[in-house]
């Protein structure tokens, strides 16, 4: 039986691939956060800061697989995001190489390929953009390079690493997106519309989004073509676990 690592696993993402994990029957589920947001027996927690590389060794000891979904919350500065999804980026991927984690899954946005103007029907050949909207966008991509970086530097590395990018994320217990639109349209700051009204925006139900990552390390097992892969996710029918 594997054993798991989800790095930001007390956080809305995080929360739900450790219960998907549980749910399945995996033994072996364990969280790294700065913080405790809940309780659970069947869970190891391991608190600490992933830009401190010993915090992330003792964490990564004897895991097969880590998922790393942290990042700081929406409206930081450049430099917060900087040193959490780059240089925490980095020292996670230095963590999973120097305890010889086997999979790593990077929880990406959908962001790296988007600099405000209209995306439809967009792939995975989209290029990162030269101008990135905010500094959450563009370190998301540097976050995102330094893991799949692994495998391009090293196609026969014993770590393989892809990226999952949602864009907006939906569900019960989310506290960022949909519940502060709520909050503001109830505060009546709503007050402007930009463009026609039909702009459209791409949202993925929680369970959608857990479902690519389990997916991503279940079959990026070595020798598959996932192994230094971006993957978007996006919504079909939500599938129970
Ligand atoms: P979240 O804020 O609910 O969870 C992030 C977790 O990371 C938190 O529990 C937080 O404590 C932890 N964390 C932050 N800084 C840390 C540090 N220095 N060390 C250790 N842990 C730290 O965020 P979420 O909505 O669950 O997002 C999860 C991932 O998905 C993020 O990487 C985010 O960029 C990505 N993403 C989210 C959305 C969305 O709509 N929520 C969309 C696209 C991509």
């Amino acid at each position: 039986m594997k054993s798991y690592l989800v790095v930001g696993g007390c956080g809305f993402l995080g929360r739900y691939i450790v219960e998907a994990l549980l749910a399945r029957g995996e033994k072996k589920v364990h969280i790294f956060d700065i913080r405790k947001s809940f309780e659970d027996d069947r869970v190891t927690f391991h608190i600490g800061d992933i830009r401190k590389l010993e915090d992330l060794e003792r964490a990564c000891k004897g895991i097969d697989t880590v998922f790393h979904t942290a990042s700081p919350t929406h409206g930081m500065g450049y430099d917060l995001y900087y040193s959490v999804n780059v240089t925490g980026t980095e020292m996670l991927v230095k963590a999973c190489q120097n305890s010889g984690v086997a999979q790593l899954v990077y929880t990406s946005s959908s962001s790296v390929v988007f600099n405000g103007a209209d995306i439809v029907n967009g792939d995975e050949t989209l290029p990162y953009v030269g101008q990135h909207l905010d500094p959450y966008n563009k370190t998301k991509e540097l976050g995102e390079r330094a893991v799949l970086d692994v495998a391009t530097n090293d196609p026969n590395s014993k770590l393989a690493v892809c990226a999952i990018r949602p864009a907006g994320i939906f569900g019960p217990r989310d506290v960022q997106g949909w519940p502060q639109f709520l909050i503001a349209a109830k505060e009546g700051k709503n007050k402007f519309m930009f463009g026609t009204g039909k702009n459209l925006c791409d949202w993925t139900y929680i369970d959608n989004v857990v479902h690519g990552h389990l997916l991503a390390a279940d079959k990026m097992v070595p020798g598959s073509k996932i192994n230094g892969q971006a993957y978007f996710i996006t919504n079909d029918e939500p599938i129970p676990f």
